[in-house]
């Protein structure tokens, strides 16, 4: 999920990333603001008063078990970044200041946003691509070399997910595993993490926190993932080493991350997922009259993120474990932080909605049937077709579509979730069910104007990536079937007519593309709609002098455990 919102804002910020490059000296002080300034300081709060009075001091410690990830994934970043760090704090310059404010951003001395160029004199230029896992003399073929001399159950060790390598003393590589590497920092985090479990009264809870704490021990985290999957409780915790992205050199080693957080449930979607495919605008043939248990969806209040799970672009949403293992056992979670996507609605597209839509629309931008859109999307991803049949042979829509897959399905789980958003509130309208959103009239309005709006946040991140493909293609199908209308003022507006039936009659191609496994009705749609056209891309260029992404002030957390950490927002 990262990695995609990476890609997108790497190209949005291709010019600033050119400037330094043409001047070898660090940024100065004006333009290391500007370069900050990008991250809009949100303040990220959380209601915690409904925890019970045990997971009320059970969430302190986790607190504090988190802070310790901050430094263990600052040691995996780079080896000098924890020295850089401390260093930084003793410059009580405007400069020196703001060069540990943009560090902490980024936790480490590379602009990730700009590709992970420098911004500190007297470092080198570039991230090291394997980060601090590898040797940075270390080159590919060294490590392929190596690994080919050893045991299978070493070579398991040497390319999994928690070993660094480094060098002994006749300079040949060797593997350490992260127990050892990282000793002192996993046995106090260990600690904080049993604490925790003997005052939470949550058992799933206990279990999790108990068995991760022993593999910050072992090494072995199969126990304490399954224990993860299993986790159902209010004070959801997400904590040890996940993600690969920071090893650019294999994508093998594990980043260390933390995310403590509470939980705020949409349950109400997931529900009515069978009732929503039997009506999907598509021959009834292609319907599935019994979906299968889809991966589980938990909608948190983020109090505090730590690690790799918050520096640079802050992830809004994440899906794990990524161990093959669990997952073929246990499936795998997607957890959503719902303040976070809040706090990016309110710093990049109330403002986007300022340049896209007619002064009179803008009070109709709603976080509420915003989010509630998000849910939706990642839902009907698992509904629509999946297994299909092409005269007798079975296959997905994947193999069929093949490079054209990913932009139809995030369109398709778009336009689906539209779809199932409005049939909920017809279904609601009529008093058949209940809904804890707004439903009617105004709603409908407010949910289609929220929508046009937050297609220019996605639009944004250019059309290498393919959500921002299936974008377009939304937006120019919608613009020709009269459905978006292009002001002369170069805002935009909704047909509240003509959308309902646009959103069915787009959402009946793309499902009946997938059902075929239709190659060439993909490209067709794609070719024809999947573009930039002038009038969108003048909107684009005004969107350019936006926040691209928010920097979470975690003032929760901060008075509940009376720490900040040096260079957070506020505290310059
Ligand atoms: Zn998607």
């Amino acid at each position: 999920m990262r990695r995609i919102l990476l890609a997108c804002v790497l190209a949005m910020t291709t010019c600033i990333a050119q400037e330094t490059a043409t001047t070898s000296s660090a940024p100065d002080l004006a333009e290391l603001k500007k370069m900050s300034a990008r991250f809009a300081p949100t303040p990220l709060e959380v209601d915690t008063s409904k925890l019970s009075a045990g997971d009320q001091k059970a969430l302190i410690k986790l607190i504090q078990a988190a802070r310790i990830v901050n430094r263990i994934f600052m040691n995996q970043f780079w080896s000098g970044d924890p020295a850089l760090y401390q260093k930084l704090q003793q410059d009580k310059s405007p400069l020196g200041r703001e060069r540990l404010h943009y560090f902490w951003i980024n936790k480490g001395p590379w602009s990730e946003i700009d590709e992970h160029k420098a911004f500190l004199p007297g470092v080198s230029n570039k991230k090291p691509a394997g980060a601090n896992f590898y040797p940075e003399d270390m080159t590919k073929e060294e490590f392929e070399n190596w690994v080919k001399t050893l045991s299978d159950a070493d070579k398991a060790q040497a390319l999994g997910f928690f070993t660094v390598i480094r060098r002994d003393s006749n300079h040949k590589l060797k593997m350490v595993p992260y127990n050892q590497e990282y000793r002192a920092d996993l046995e106090h985090a260990a600690k904080l993490l049993r604490e925790a479990a003997a005052l939470t009264g949550n058992a799933s809870l206990k279990k999790f926190l108990d068995t991760r704490a022993d593999a910050f021990g072992s090494n072995d985290y199969f126990e304490s993932d399954v224990a993860w999957m299993d986790l159902d409780a209010p004070l959801d915790i997400t904590i040890g080493p996940y993600e690969t992205y920071n090893d650019e050199i294999f994508g093998y080693k594990a980043a260390f991350e933390a995310y403590v957080n509470i939980r705020d449930d949409l349950g109400f979607l997931g529900q009515h997922l069978q009732e929503i495919e039997n009506n999907l605008p598509e021959d009834p043939q292609f319907r599935n009259p019994k979906l299968g248990a889809l991966a589980p969806i938990r909608v948190v209040n983020e109090v505090f993120g730590a690690g790799d799970g918050n520096h640079g672009v802050q992830t809004a949403a994440y899906n794990l474990p990524n161990d093959d293992k669990v997952v073929q056992q246990k499936g795998s979670k997607r957890v959503m932080l719902k303040n976070v996507q809040q706090a990016k609605f309110k710093a990049t597209l109330v403002p986007i909605s300022q340049v896209v839509l007619p002064g009179a629309a803008q009070k109709d931008v709603n976080f509420d049937l915003f989010f509630a859109h998000i849910v939706a999307h990642e839902l009907t991803h698992g509904l629509g077709p999946h297994q299909i049949k092409i005269n007798g042979r079975e296959t997905n829509p994947r193999l069929e579509l093949k490079e054209l897959y990913s932009a139809i399905e995030e369109a398709k789980a778009d336009v689906t979730g539209l779809f199932a958003l409005q049939y909920l509130m017809s279904q609601a309208d009529q008093g058949k069910i209940q809904m804890p959103i707004a439903h009617g009239p105004e709603a409908e309005r407010r949910l289609y104007t929220t929508y046009l709006a937050s297609s220019f946040r996605t639009l944004r991140f250019g059309l290498q990536d393919s959500h921002a493909r299936g974008m377009a293609l939304q937006f120019n199908f919608f613009l020709d079937k009269g459905a978006y209308i292009a002001n002369a003022d170069g805002t935009f507006s909704v047909d509240l007519e003509k959308i309902k039936t646009a959103v069915r009659d787009l959402d009946h191609d793309l499902l009946t593309a997938e059902a075929q496994g239709d190659y060439n009705a993909a490209k067709n749609l794609l070719s024809k709609y999947s573009v930039i056209r002038p009038e969108v891309q003048r909107a684009l260029d005004t969107l350019k002098s936006l926040p691209t992404d928010i920097e979470p002030v975690f003032v929760t957390a901060d008075k509940i455990t009376g720490e900040r950490a040096p260079g957070e927002a506020g505290v310059r």
